[in-house]
Protein backbone atom coordinates (compact mmCIF):
# COMPACT_ATOMS: atom_id res chain seq x y z
CA UNK A 1 0.00 0.00 0.00
CA UNK A 2 2.46 2.46 0.66
CA UNK A 3 4.72 1.36 -2.20
CA UNK A 4 2.11 1.75 -3.72
CA UNK A 5 1.40 5.56 -2.55
CA UNK A 6 4.73 6.90 -3.38
CA UNK A 7 4.71 5.07 -6.68
CA UNK A 8 1.60 7.13 -7.23
CA UNK A 9 3.69 10.05 -6.25
CA UNK A 10 6.56 9.53 -8.50
CA UNK A 11 4.40 9.21 -11.24
CA UNK A 12 2.12 12.04 -10.57
CA UNK A 13 5.39 14.59 -10.17
CA UNK A 14 6.91 12.76 -13.20
CA UNK A 15 4.25 13.36 -15.26
CA UNK A 16 3.66 16.70 -14.15
CA UNK A 17 7.20 17.21 -15.37
CA UNK A 18 7.41 15.55 -18.25
CA UNK A 19 3.92 17.18 -19.78
CA UNK A 20 5.79 20.52 -18.66
CA UNK A 21 8.73 19.57 -21.13
CA UNK A 22 6.53 17.28 -24.02
CA UNK A 23 5.38 20.26 -25.74
CA UNK A 24 9.40 21.21 -26.10
CA UNK A 25 10.35 18.12 -27.07
CA UNK A 26 7.99 17.84 -29.77
CA UNK A 27 10.31 17.45 -32.85
CA UNK A 28 8.71 20.43 -35.00
CA UNK A 29 9.23 22.81 -31.96
CA UNK A 30 12.80 21.91 -31.35
CA UNK A 31 13.36 22.51 -35.09
CA UNK A 32 12.07 26.17 -34.80
CA UNK A 33 13.12 26.75 -31.51
CA UNK A 34 17.15 25.78 -32.93
CA UNK A 35 16.53 27.82 -35.89
CA UNK A 36 15.42 30.86 -34.02
CA UNK A 37 17.95 30.70 -31.86
CA UNK A 38 20.51 30.84 -34.94
CA UNK A 39 19.20 34.17 -36.20
CA UNK A 40 19.54 35.82 -32.49
CA UNK A 41 22.57 37.53 -31.89
CA UNK A 42 25.23 36.25 -29.32
CA UNK A 43 24.87 38.18 -26.72
CA UNK A 44 21.14 37.83 -26.20
CA UNK A 45 21.46 34.11 -26.93
CA UNK A 46 24.35 33.91 -24.38
CA UNK A 47 21.82 35.66 -21.71
CA UNK A 48 18.56 33.07 -22.52
CA UNK A 49 20.78 30.13 -22.61
CA UNK A 50 22.27 31.30 -18.91
CA UNK A 51 18.80 31.69 -17.58
CA UNK A 52 17.49 28.42 -19.13
CA UNK A 53 20.43 26.50 -17.92
CA UNK A 54 19.51 28.05 -14.29
CA UNK A 55 16.46 27.36 -14.62
CA UNK A 56 16.78 23.52 -15.62
CA UNK A 57 18.99 23.31 -12.83
CA UNK A 58 16.65 24.73 -10.24
CA UNK A 59 13.68 22.49 -11.86
CA UNK A 60 16.22 19.34 -11.36
CA UNK A 61 16.77 20.82 -7.07
CA UNK A 62 13.41 20.72 -7.16
CA UNK A 63 12.46 17.29 -8.44
CA UNK A 64 15.31 15.81 -6.72
CA UNK A 65 14.49 17.47 -3.50
CA UNK A 66 10.52 16.14 -4.03
CA UNK A 67 11.66 12.59 -4.36
CA UNK A 68 13.63 12.85 -1.35
CA UNK A 69 10.48 14.07 0.31
CA UNK A 70 8.48 11.16 -1.00
CA UNK A 71 11.44 8.80 -0.31
CA UNK A 72 11.60 9.82 3.79
CA UNK A 73 7.55 9.95 4.02
CA UNK A 74 7.64 6.30 2.59
CA UNK A 75 10.36 5.68 5.12
CA UNK A 76 8.57 7.19 7.98
CA UNK A 77 5.59 4.72 7.24
CA UNK A 78 7.86 1.40 6.89
CA UNK A 79 9.47 2.45 9.96
CA UNK A 80 7.03 2.24 12.49
CA UNK A 81 5.67 -1.24 12.91
CA UNK A 82 1.63 -0.59 13.45
CA UNK A 83 0.35 1.34 10.44
CA UNK A 84 -2.81 3.38 11.39
CA UNK A 85 -5.02 5.29 9.32
CA UNK A 86 -4.02 8.29 10.90
CA UNK A 87 -0.40 7.78 9.84
CA UNK A 88 -1.59 7.15 5.92
CA UNK A 89 -3.64 10.10 5.90
CA UNK A 90 -0.60 12.32 7.16
CA UNK A 91 1.55 10.82 5.00
CA UNK A 92 -1.05 10.93 2.26
CA UNK A 93 -1.08 14.66 3.19
CA UNK A 94 2.21 15.28 3.07
CA UNK A 95 2.30 13.91 -0.51
CA UNK A 96 0.27 16.03 -1.77
CA UNK A 97 1.52 19.16 -0.18
CA UNK A 98 4.44 18.14 -1.93
CA UNK A 99 2.92 17.20 -5.20
CA UNK A 100 1.28 21.33 -4.56
CA UNK A 101 4.43 22.70 -4.27
CA UNK A 102 6.12 21.12 -7.38
CA UNK A 103 3.24 21.67 -9.11
CA UNK A 104 3.24 25.62 -7.99
CA UNK A 105 6.95 25.36 -9.14
CA UNK A 106 6.34 23.96 -12.84
CA UNK A 107 4.07 26.60 -13.61
CA UNK A 108 6.59 28.97 -12.47
CA UNK A 109 9.30 27.61 -15.11
CA UNK A 110 7.11 27.38 -17.23
CA UNK A 111 5.76 30.98 -16.81
CA UNK A 112 9.30 31.36 -17.17
CA UNK A 113 10.02 29.49 -20.80
CA UNK A 114 7.12 31.34 -22.21
CA UNK A 115 8.76 34.26 -21.22
CA UNK A 116 11.83 33.29 -22.53
CA UNK A 117 10.03 32.39 -25.98
CA UNK A 118 8.66 35.41 -26.25
CA UNK A 119 11.69 37.09 -26.17
CA UNK A 120 13.05 34.77 -28.53
CA UNK A 121 9.87 35.45 -30.80
CA UNK A 122 10.58 39.34 -30.82
CA UNK A 123 14.42 39.16 -31.55
CA UNK A 124 13.86 37.19 -33.91
CA UNK A 125 11.26 38.77 -35.59
CA UNK A 126 13.94 42.39 -35.29
CA UNK A 127 16.33 40.23 -36.89
CA UNK A 128 14.05 39.38 -39.63
CA UNK A 129 12.95 42.60 -40.10
CA UNK A 130 14.23 45.92 -41.66
CA UNK A 131 14.13 48.44 -38.45
CA UNK A 132 13.23 51.67 -40.60
CA UNK A 133 10.65 50.74 -42.81
CA UNK A 134 9.68 47.47 -40.65
CA UNK A 135 9.55 45.53 -44.16
CA UNK A 136 11.36 41.60 -44.43
CA UNK A 137 15.00 42.18 -44.59
CA UNK A 138 17.75 40.99 -46.91
CA UNK A 139 18.33 37.57 -44.34
CA UNK A 140 14.46 37.07 -44.10
CA UNK A 141 13.90 37.45 -47.91
CA UNK A 142 16.69 34.92 -48.37
CA UNK A 143 15.09 32.02 -46.58
CA UNK A 144 11.40 32.76 -48.35
CA UNK A 145 12.86 32.27 -51.51
CA UNK A 146 14.89 29.52 -50.33
CA UNK A 147 11.64 27.97 -49.33
CA UNK A 148 9.29 28.92 -52.30
CA UNK A 149 12.28 27.19 -54.60
CA UNK A 150 12.01 24.11 -52.54
CA UNK A 151 7.84 23.50 -52.48
CA UNK A 152 7.64 25.15 -56.08
CA UNK A 153 5.29 22.83 -58.49
CA UNK A 154 5.84 23.07 -62.29
CA UNK A 155 2.88 25.33 -63.24
CA UNK A 156 3.83 27.91 -61.15
CA UNK A 157 5.91 30.68 -61.21
CA UNK A 158 7.99 33.05 -59.20
CA UNK A 159 9.53 36.52 -60.11
CA UNK A 160 11.96 38.88 -58.51
CA UNK A 161 11.17 42.79 -59.07
CA UNK A 162 14.17 44.91 -58.04
CA UNK A 163 12.67 48.33 -57.32
CA UNK A 164 14.79 51.38 -56.93
CA UNK A 165 13.64 55.00 -56.01
CA UNK A 166 14.99 57.32 -58.70
CA UNK A 167 17.54 60.32 -57.80
CA UNK A 168 16.97 58.95 -54.02
CA UNK A 169 20.07 60.63 -53.06
CA UNK A 170 18.75 64.34 -54.19
CA UNK A 171 16.18 63.71 -51.31
CA UNK A 172 18.99 63.24 -48.62
CA UNK A 173 20.62 66.39 -50.31
CA UNK A 174 18.12 68.92 -50.65
CA UNK A 175 15.99 68.05 -47.72
CA UNK A 176 18.42 66.22 -45.25
CA UNK A 177 18.37 62.39 -44.07
CA UNK A 178 15.43 62.43 -41.87
CA UNK A 179 13.30 63.42 -44.83
CA UNK A 180 14.87 60.52 -46.85
CA UNK A 181 14.09 58.29 -43.92
CA UNK A 182 10.57 58.99 -44.60
CA UNK A 183 10.44 58.53 -47.92
CA UNK A 184 12.00 55.22 -47.78
CA UNK A 185 9.46 54.33 -45.07
CA UNK A 186 6.73 55.70 -46.99
CA UNK A 187 7.57 53.83 -50.25
CA UNK A 188 7.43 50.70 -48.25
CA UNK A 189 4.21 51.28 -47.36
CA UNK A 190 2.92 51.91 -50.80
CA UNK A 191 4.82 48.65 -51.50
CA UNK A 192 3.26 46.80 -49.19
CA UNK A 193 -0.32 48.17 -49.17
CA UNK A 194 -0.94 47.24 -53.36
CA UNK A 195 0.93 43.86 -53.63
CA UNK A 196 -1.38 40.71 -53.38
CA UNK A 197 -1.65 38.96 -50.14
CA UNK A 198 0.74 36.32 -51.88
CA UNK A 199 3.64 38.61 -52.65
CA UNK A 200 6.84 38.99 -50.66
CA UNK A 201 8.02 42.23 -50.15
CA UNK A 202 11.41 43.58 -48.38
CA UNK A 203 13.89 46.20 -47.93
CA UNK A 204 16.95 44.76 -50.19
CA UNK A 205 18.87 47.94 -48.57
CA UNK A 206 19.11 51.38 -48.93
CA UNK A 207 16.43 52.69 -51.70
CA UNK A 208 16.89 48.93 -53.09
CA UNK A 209 12.97 46.93 -52.35
CA UNK A 210 12.73 43.53 -53.77
CA UNK A 211 8.98 41.97 -53.91
CA UNK A 212 8.70 38.01 -54.45
CA UNK A 213 6.03 37.50 -56.64
CA UNK A 214 3.66 34.46 -57.56
CA UNK A 215 1.89 33.51 -60.67
CA UNK A 216 0.83 31.13 -63.20
CA UNK A 217 2.51 32.46 -65.82
CA UNK A 218 5.06 34.98 -66.95
CA UNK A 219 2.62 37.35 -68.19
CA UNK A 220 0.78 37.95 -65.07
CA UNK A 221 3.49 38.23 -62.99
CA UNK A 222 4.80 41.27 -65.39
CA UNK A 223 1.25 42.73 -64.85
CA UNK A 224 1.92 42.35 -61.24
CA UNK A 225 5.10 44.07 -61.08
CA UNK A 226 4.58 46.71 -63.60
CA UNK A 227 1.25 47.67 -61.89
CA UNK A 228 2.95 48.28 -58.34
CA UNK A 229 5.76 50.02 -59.84
CA UNK A 230 3.66 52.34 -61.99
CA UNK A 231 1.51 52.69 -58.82
CA UNK A 232 4.68 53.90 -56.58
CA UNK A 233 5.67 55.94 -59.05
CA UNK A 234 2.63 57.91 -59.15
CA UNK A 235 2.11 58.87 -55.46
CA UNK A 236 2.75 62.22 -53.64
CA UNK A 237 4.47 61.54 -50.31
CA UNK A 238 3.77 64.54 -48.02
CA UNK A 239 6.10 64.86 -45.12
CA UNK A 240 5.99 68.25 -43.05
CA UNK A 241 5.52 70.62 -45.39
CA UNK A 242 6.51 69.30 -48.42
CA UNK A 243 4.68 67.27 -51.14
CA UNK A 244 7.18 64.99 -52.77
CA UNK A 245 6.78 63.22 -56.03
CA UNK A 246 9.17 59.99 -56.18
CA UNK A 247 9.33 57.89 -59.37
CA UNK A 248 11.03 53.99 -59.29
CA UNK A 249 13.10 52.16 -61.84
CA UNK A 250 12.56 48.33 -61.82
CA UNK A 251 14.13 45.40 -63.40
CA UNK A 252 12.05 41.52 -63.02
CA UNK A 253 13.41 37.85 -63.90
CA UNK A 254 11.80 34.31 -63.22
CA UNK A 255 13.04 32.94 -60.53
CA UNK A 256 14.67 29.38 -62.11
CA UNK A 257 15.07 26.02 -60.27
CA UNK A 258 18.55 26.21 -58.70
CA UNK A 259 18.78 30.07 -58.30
CA UNK A 260 19.13 31.37 -54.95
CA UNK A 261 18.47 34.87 -53.63
CA UNK A 262 21.67 36.92 -55.31
CA UNK A 263 21.75 34.77 -58.61
CA UNK A 264 17.96 36.06 -59.22
CA UNK A 265 18.84 40.07 -57.84
CA UNK A 266 21.83 40.11 -60.16
CA UNK A 267 19.44 39.14 -63.09
CA UNK A 268 16.30 41.47 -62.08
CA UNK A 269 19.31 44.54 -61.35
CA UNK A 270 20.50 43.77 -65.21
CA UNK A 271 17.07 44.97 -65.85
CA UNK A 272 17.11 47.85 -63.31
CA UNK A 273 20.60 49.57 -64.66
CA UNK A 274 18.92 49.18 -68.73
CA UNK A 275 15.63 50.89 -67.21
CA UNK A 276 17.96 53.61 -64.94
CA UNK A 277 19.94 53.92 -68.52
CA UNK A 278 16.82 54.41 -70.57
CA UNK A 279 16.14 57.95 -68.43
CA UNK A 280 14.01 55.93 -65.16
CA UNK A 281 10.90 55.83 -64.09
CA UNK A 282 10.39 52.51 -65.61
CA UNK A 283 11.16 48.52 -65.56
CA UNK A 284 11.95 45.74 -67.73
CA UNK A 285 11.79 42.16 -67.36
CA UNK A 286 13.15 39.30 -69.13
CA UNK A 287 12.05 37.35 -71.37
CA UNK A 288 13.22 34.74 -73.81
CA UNK A 289 14.13 37.10 -76.11
CA UNK A 290 16.24 39.77 -74.01
CA UNK A 291 14.73 42.45 -72.14
CA UNK A 292 11.36 44.03 -72.60
CA UNK A 293 9.61 47.26 -71.08
CA UNK A 294 7.20 46.57 -68.67
CA UNK A 295 3.58 47.27 -70.09
CA UNK A 296 2.33 50.86 -69.27
CA UNK A 297 -0.98 50.25 -68.99
CA UNK A 298 -0.61 48.18 -66.05
CA UNK A 299 -3.90 47.94 -63.69
CA UNK A 300 -3.25 50.28 -60.86
CA UNK A 301 -4.31 49.21 -57.57
CA UNK A 302 -6.58 51.35 -55.03
CA UNK A 303 -4.47 53.77 -52.84
CA UNK A 304 -4.87 53.38 -49.19
CA UNK A 305 -2.71 55.37 -46.69
CA UNK A 306 -2.68 58.44 -44.97
CA UNK A 307 0.63 59.98 -45.14
CA UNK A 308 0.74 59.24 -48.98
CA UNK A 309 -1.71 60.61 -51.45
CA UNK A 310 -2.53 60.88 -55.18
CA UNK A 311 -3.22 63.67 -56.36
CA UNK A 312 -5.24 62.76 -59.54
CA UNK A 313 -7.58 66.11 -59.05
CA UNK A 314 -4.76 67.74 -61.23
CA UNK A 315 -5.80 67.61 -64.79
CA UNK A 316 -3.19 66.26 -67.10
CA UNK A 317 -0.35 68.46 -68.06
CA UNK A 318 -0.32 71.31 -65.25
CA UNK A 319 1.07 68.89 -63.09
CA UNK A 320 4.36 70.82 -62.33
CA UNK A 321 5.73 68.53 -59.90
CA UNK A 322 5.39 65.07 -61.43
CA UNK A 323 5.94 66.46 -65.57
CA UNK A 324 9.50 65.20 -65.33
CA UNK A 325 8.67 62.01 -64.45
CA UNK A 326 5.98 61.27 -66.95
CA UNK A 327 7.94 63.07 -69.41
CA UNK A 328 10.93 60.28 -68.71
CA UNK A 329 8.49 57.57 -69.47
CA UNK A 330 8.74 56.93 -73.23
CA UNK A 331 5.49 57.59 -75.11
CA UNK A 332 6.44 55.32 -78.00
CA UNK A 333 6.84 51.97 -75.55
CA UNK A 334 3.31 52.88 -73.70
CA UNK A 335 0.62 50.49 -74.05
CA UNK A 336 0.88 46.49 -73.52
CA UNK A 337 2.47 45.99 -77.23
CA UNK A 338 5.78 46.31 -75.40
CA UNK A 339 9.13 47.29 -77.34
CA UNK A 340 11.94 44.37 -76.91
CA UNK A 341 15.46 45.31 -76.58
CA UNK A 342 17.91 42.82 -77.23
CA UNK A 343 19.59 41.14 -74.43
CA UNK A 344 22.65 43.63 -73.55
CA UNK A 345 21.19 46.49 -75.62
CA UNK A 346 19.60 50.01 -74.58
CA UNK A 347 17.04 51.29 -76.04
CA UNK A 348 18.34 52.44 -79.71
CA UNK A 349 17.66 56.26 -80.80
CA UNK A 350 14.93 56.81 -83.31
CA UNK A 351 13.25 59.92 -84.21
CA UNK A 352 10.34 59.20 -82.27
CA UNK A 353 12.59 59.45 -79.24
CA UNK A 354 12.76 63.43 -79.74
CA UNK A 355 9.81 64.33 -80.89
CA UNK A 356 8.33 67.57 -79.46
CA UNK A 357 5.33 65.51 -77.83
CA UNK A 358 8.18 63.45 -75.66
CA UNK A 359 9.30 66.59 -74.16
CA UNK A 360 5.99 67.87 -72.68
CA UNK A 361 7.32 68.24 -69.25
CA UNK A 362 9.26 71.75 -70.36
CA UNK A 363 6.57 74.68 -69.99
CA UNK A 364 6.32 78.36 -71.45
CA UNK A 365 8.08 80.93 -69.93
CA UNK A 366 5.13 82.59 -68.89
CA UNK A 367 3.66 79.43 -66.77
CA UNK A 368 7.16 79.02 -65.55
CA UNK A 369 7.35 82.44 -63.64
CA UNK A 370 3.95 81.85 -62.55
CA UNK A 371 4.62 78.35 -61.05
CA UNK A 372 8.71 79.30 -60.18
CA UNK A 373 6.58 82.60 -57.78
CA UNK A 374 4.27 80.42 -55.87
CA UNK A 375 7.14 77.95 -55.21
CA UNK A 376 9.13 80.95 -53.71
CA UNK A 377 6.78 81.96 -51.78
CA UNK A 378 6.19 79.06 -50.31
CA UNK A 379 9.74 77.98 -49.87
CA UNK A 380 10.85 81.25 -48.57
CA UNK A 381 7.89 80.86 -46.16
CA UNK A 382 9.40 77.97 -44.51
CA UNK A 383 13.32 78.84 -45.08
CA UNK A 384 13.92 76.81 -47.76
CA UNK A 385 16.42 76.76 -50.57
CA UNK A 386 15.90 76.54 -54.22
CA UNK A 387 18.28 77.10 -57.12
CA UNK A 388 18.03 77.63 -60.99
CA UNK A 389 19.93 76.08 -63.51
CA UNK A 390 20.43 77.13 -67.56
CA UNK A 391 21.49 75.11 -69.90
CA UNK A 392 21.97 76.62 -73.72
CA UNK A 393 23.55 74.04 -76.50
CA UNK A 394 24.43 75.47 -80.17
CA UNK A 395 23.57 72.75 -82.67
CA UNK A 396 24.59 73.61 -86.48
CA UNK A 397 22.84 72.01 -88.67
CA UNK A 398 19.89 72.30 -90.91
CA UNK A 399 16.58 73.50 -88.73
CA UNK A 400 14.81 70.30 -88.68
CA UNK A 401 18.68 68.56 -88.24
CA UNK A 402 19.29 70.50 -85.11
CA UNK A 403 15.70 70.63 -83.79
CA UNK A 404 15.79 66.63 -83.56
CA UNK A 405 19.24 66.73 -81.75
CA UNK A 406 17.38 69.76 -79.51
CA UNK A 407 14.85 67.40 -78.37
CA UNK A 408 17.23 64.73 -77.49
CA UNK A 409 18.79 67.38 -75.46
CA UNK A 410 15.95 68.61 -73.57
CA UNK A 411 15.48 64.25 -72.92
CA UNK A 412 18.84 63.97 -71.65
CA UNK A 413 18.29 66.86 -69.21
CA UNK A 414 15.31 65.32 -67.92
CA UNK A 415 17.12 62.07 -66.81
CA UNK A 416 18.96 64.31 -64.50
CA UNK A 417 15.58 66.07 -62.46
CA UNK A 418 13.41 65.43 -60.11
CA UNK A 419 9.79 65.33 -59.93
CA UNK A 420 9.42 68.64 -58.06
CA UNK A 421 11.92 70.36 -60.57
CA UNK A 422 10.29 72.87 -62.83
CA UNK A 423 11.63 73.37 -66.45
CA UNK A 424 10.97 75.72 -69.07
CA UNK A 425 11.62 76.75 -72.57
CA UNK A 426 13.44 80.06 -71.84
CA UNK A 427 14.37 80.58 -75.19
CA UNK A 428 15.34 78.58 -78.72
CA UNK A 429 17.64 76.29 -77.71
CA UNK A 430 17.78 77.26 -74.18
CA UNK A 431 16.21 75.53 -71.05
CA UNK A 432 15.65 76.70 -67.50
CA UNK A 433 15.26 74.59 -64.44
CA UNK A 434 14.08 75.73 -60.76
CA UNK A 435 15.07 73.77 -58.15
CA UNK A 436 12.86 73.57 -55.29
CA UNK A 437 14.96 72.82 -52.05
CA UNK A 438 18.30 72.78 -53.63
CA UNK A 439 21.10 74.08 -51.74
CA UNK A 440 23.70 76.03 -53.32
CA UNK A 441 25.73 73.17 -53.16
CA UNK A 442 23.34 70.35 -54.29
CA UNK A 443 22.52 72.85 -57.39
CA UNK A 444 26.34 72.98 -58.50
CA UNK A 445 26.73 69.07 -58.30
CA UNK A 446 23.50 68.77 -60.52
CA UNK A 447 24.62 71.32 -62.94
CA UNK A 448 27.72 69.75 -63.57
CA UNK A 449 25.80 66.01 -64.07
CA UNK A 450 23.86 67.76 -66.50
CA UNK A 451 27.00 69.13 -68.30
CA UNK A 452 28.69 65.82 -68.34
CA UNK A 453 25.67 64.15 -69.61
CA UNK A 454 25.36 66.31 -72.70
CA UNK A 455 28.92 65.90 -73.29
CA UNK A 456 29.53 62.29 -72.66
CA UNK A 457 26.26 61.60 -74.82
CA UNK A 458 27.99 64.04 -77.60
CA UNK A 459 30.29 61.37 -78.23
CA UNK A 460 28.43 58.93 -79.48
CA UNK A 461 25.68 61.54 -81.12
CA UNK A 462 23.38 59.24 -83.42
CA UNK A 463 21.63 62.15 -84.84
CA UNK A 464 22.88 63.89 -88.02
CA UNK A 465 23.11 67.58 -86.09
CA UNK A 466 26.13 67.20 -83.63
CA UNK A 467 26.15 69.65 -80.80
CA UNK A 468 29.10 72.35 -80.41
CA UNK A 469 29.01 73.47 -77.26
CA UNK A 470 27.13 73.33 -73.93
CA UNK A 471 26.68 76.23 -71.91
CA UNK A 472 25.67 75.78 -68.78
CA UNK A 473 24.63 78.36 -65.66
CA UNK A 474 23.56 77.94 -61.83
CA UNK A 475 22.99 79.84 -59.14
CA UNK A 476 20.98 79.63 -55.65
CA UNK A 477 17.83 82.10 -55.29
CA UNK A 478 19.12 84.87 -52.97
CA UNK A 479 16.72 86.21 -49.68
CA UNK A 480 13.42 87.71 -50.84
CA UNK A 481 14.70 87.42 -54.58
CA UNK A 482 11.65 87.50 -56.91
CA UNK A 483 11.56 85.61 -60.36
CA UNK A 484 12.34 88.45 -62.93
CA UNK A 485 15.49 89.24 -60.94
CA UNK A 486 16.70 84.99 -60.65
CA UNK A 487 16.47 84.98 -63.98
CA UNK A 488 18.27 88.01 -65.12
CA UNK A 489 20.98 86.76 -62.65
CA UNK A 490 21.01 83.46 -64.14
CA UNK A 491 20.81 84.75 -68.29
CA UNK A 492 24.11 87.02 -67.74
CA UNK A 493 25.84 83.94 -66.20
CA UNK A 494 24.59 81.93 -69.27
CA UNK A 495 26.45 84.48 -71.31
CA UNK A 496 29.69 83.93 -69.44
CA UNK A 497 29.41 80.30 -69.76
CA UNK A 498 29.71 80.67 -73.83
CA UNK A 499 32.87 81.38 -72.96
CA UNK A 500 33.34 78.94 -70.23
CA UNK A 501 35.81 75.69 -71.05
CA UNK A 502 34.26 71.49 -71.73
CA UNK A 503 34.91 70.69 -68.35
CA UNK A 504 33.38 74.37 -66.79
CA UNK A 505 30.17 75.60 -65.98
CA UNK A 506 29.54 79.13 -64.03
CA UNK A 507 28.44 79.81 -61.07
CA UNK A 508 26.56 83.14 -60.15
CA UNK A 509 26.67 83.08 -56.38
CA UNK A 510 24.70 86.36 -55.89
CA UNK A 511 27.81 88.65 -56.10
CA UNK A 512 29.23 87.43 -59.14
CA UNK A 513 30.34 84.87 -61.45
CA UNK A 514 32.87 82.36 -61.17
CA UNK A 515 34.33 79.50 -63.23
CA UNK A 516 33.71 76.18 -61.87
CA UNK A 517 35.98 72.95 -62.53
CA UNK A 518 33.04 69.87 -63.36
P1 LIG B 1 19.56 56.45 -59.10
O1 LIG B 1 18.39 57.08 -59.72
O2 LIG B 1 20.66 56.22 -60.08
O3 LIG B 1 19.22 55.23 -58.32
O4 LIG B 1 20.17 57.53 -58.09
P2 LIG B 1 20.09 57.51 -56.51
O5 LIG B 1 20.42 58.89 -56.03
O6 LIG B 1 18.77 56.98 -56.08
O7 LIG B 1 21.16 56.44 -56.12
P3 LIG B 1 22.54 56.53 -55.38
O8 LIG B 1 23.02 55.13 -55.31
O9 LIG B 1 23.44 57.55 -56.00
O10 LIG B 1 22.21 57.05 -53.93
C1 LIG B 1 21.51 56.29 -52.99
C2 LIG B 1 21.55 57.07 -51.70
O11 LIG B 1 20.71 56.45 -50.73
C3 LIG B 1 22.93 57.11 -51.09
C4 LIG B 1 22.70 56.85 -49.63
O12 LIG B 1 23.27 57.86 -48.85
C5 LIG B 1 21.20 56.86 -49.47
N1 LIG B 1 20.71 55.95 -48.45
C6 LIG B 1 20.94 54.62 -48.33
N2 LIG B 1 20.30 54.12 -47.26
C7 LIG B 1 19.64 55.16 -46.68
C8 LIG B 1 18.79 55.29 -45.52
O13 LIG B 1 18.49 54.33 -44.81
N3 LIG B 1 18.28 56.53 -45.25
C9 LIG B 1 18.57 57.62 -46.02
N4 LIG B 1 18.02 58.79 -45.71
N5 LIG B 1 19.38 57.54 -47.10
C10 LIG B 1 19.89 56.33 -47.43
MG1 LIG C 1 20.32 52.19 -55.67
MG1 LIG D 1 18.16 55.05 -56.57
Amino acid sequence: MIEFLCTLAGMIAGGAIVASITGMKEQHAQDDFMHQLENLNTEKIRGITTQLHSLSERVLDNVCSHSEKIKSFGDELTSSEAIDADKILSAVDKIISANQQMQNDLENAQRQLAHQQEIIEQTTMQAMSDSLTGLANRRALDEHLGGLLNSKKDDECIGLLLMDIDHFKRFNDTYGHLTGDAVLTCFARLIQQNVRSTAFPARYGGEEFVVVLHGANEQELVEQAASVRKFVSEQTISHEDLELTITASAGLCMVQPGDNLTIAYERSDEGLYKAKELGRNRGLWLSKDGWVQFPEKAAVPEPATDLVQSDPSKPVGEESESVAKESEENSDLSTSDSTELAQGEVQPSNEADYDEEAAPAYMDLTTFVDKVRDHLNQLQQMDLPAACIMVEASIPGEESESRLSWQKVLTLIQTKVRGIDVLCHFRPMTVCIFLPGCSAEASYERASEVKELLLRSAIDWDLVAIPEKFAVAVGHVLEKEEVPSMLNRMESALDEAKHAKDEEIVVHDGASTQFLQL
